[in-house]
């Protein structure tokens, strides 16, 4: 059990880490690549430095940094995070338990362009297998995606129904081992996807190729989970692709966090470090407050 889970190991997510360790708080940064500021090749707008610094330097360096303190870093792509008791967080290896949890996950991706998609949102086409799920029982549904999102998505949708098919638009399936079991009972089309139709709802899905499915429903679990992904199933308000945060970092949801990109804004490596900074604050109050144990230990 840890004291804080931070998923995304950016600028954010590393700079709340520093407070939170150094807080005596048991942290876990789990991140799946070195999200966008790796690809910043010179950043010479970040205080402290004379010379330009390529961002993937001060991310190595911030991580060196973390590690020396106490913190565990782990380099997993999270595919869900439930809320009971304490908060589960699934990855493509493991299932964590955490006190908190704070999202630093960066800018999510941008949605898919397809015809017909956007008209239908709602209407068949959703992004939320825990919000929509229970209204496919028995139907014929599909999930967008090809890789271990969308096979932790089917896996969800089989409480509800066994017709799934899995969508891959042109690529091909991969998943890790774990999820191999998964994809063996499932239905797997890997041809590109020309449109979604449907006059009032979803119809079918039709294909480059000429041919079309019918389809009740359709989830989009397209690439990795995003901080949209865990906001709809966690209850988390939004606005737009941005998580709502209070001045101090907290969401709607007590015990969660969000920093950085994922909040929308100024999108700097300054503000997401100065975020992070903050939200490690109110965690280390929050977690103060909520367990006797973790009080004992500070
Ligand atoms: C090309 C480019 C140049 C830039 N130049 C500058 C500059 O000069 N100066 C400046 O201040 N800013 C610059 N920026 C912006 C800056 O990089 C971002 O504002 C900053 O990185 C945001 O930090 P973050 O921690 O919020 O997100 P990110 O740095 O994007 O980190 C997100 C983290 O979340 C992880 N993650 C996401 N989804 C999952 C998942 N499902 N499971 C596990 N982990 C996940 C990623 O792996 C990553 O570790 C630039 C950005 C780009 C793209």
């Amino acid at each position: 059990m840890y004291d804080v889970i931070i998923v995304g190991k950016g600028p954010a997510g590393l700079s709340a880490a520093l407070y939170t360790v150094r807080a005596n708080l048991k942290t876990l940064v789990i991140g799946k690549d070195d999200g966008a500021v790796a690809r910043a090749e010179k950043i010479e707008n970040y205080f402290g430095f004379t010379g330009t610094i390529s961002g993937e330097k001060l991310l190595k360096a911030g991580e060196q940094q973390v590690l020396r303190l106490g913190a565990e870093i782990v380099c997993e792509e999270v595919l869900g995070i439930n809320k009971g008791e304490n908060f589960e967080v699934t990855t493509t290896k493991n299932k964590y338990t955490g006190r908190t949890v704070l999202i630093a996950t960066g800018q999510p991706q941008k949605k898919l362009k397809i015809e017909g998609l956007k008209e239908l949102e709602g209407n068949g086409v959703s992004y939320c297998t825990t919000c929509d799920g229970f209204f496919y029982k028995d139907l014929k549904v599909g999930v967008l995606g090809s890789g271990d999102f969308a096979l932790h998505e089917a896996e969800e949708l089989k409480a509800f129904t066994r017709d799934i098919t899995i969508y891959t638009n042109g690529r091909k399936l991969q998943c890790n081992d774990d999820y191999l079991d998964v994809s063996k009972g499932l239905k797997v089309v890997e041809k590109s996807i020309l449109k979604l139709e449907g006059e009032e709802y979803l119809q079918y899905i039709c294909f480059n190729d000429g041919a079309k499915d019918t389809l009740d429903g359709i989830f989009i679990a397209n690439e990795s989970a995003s901080s949209v992904d865990f906001a709809r199933k966690l209850g988390i308000i939004t606005e737009g692709t941005s998580i709502n945060v209070d001045r101090e970092q907290k969401t709607n949801v007590a015990g969660l966090f969000a920093a950085g990109d994922c909040t929308g804004g100024f999108k700097q490596i300054s503000t997401a470090v100065g975020q992070g900074a903050l939200a490690a604050r109110k965690i280390i109050e929050y977690a103060r407050g909520v367990s006797s144990n973790i009080s004992a230990e500070l």
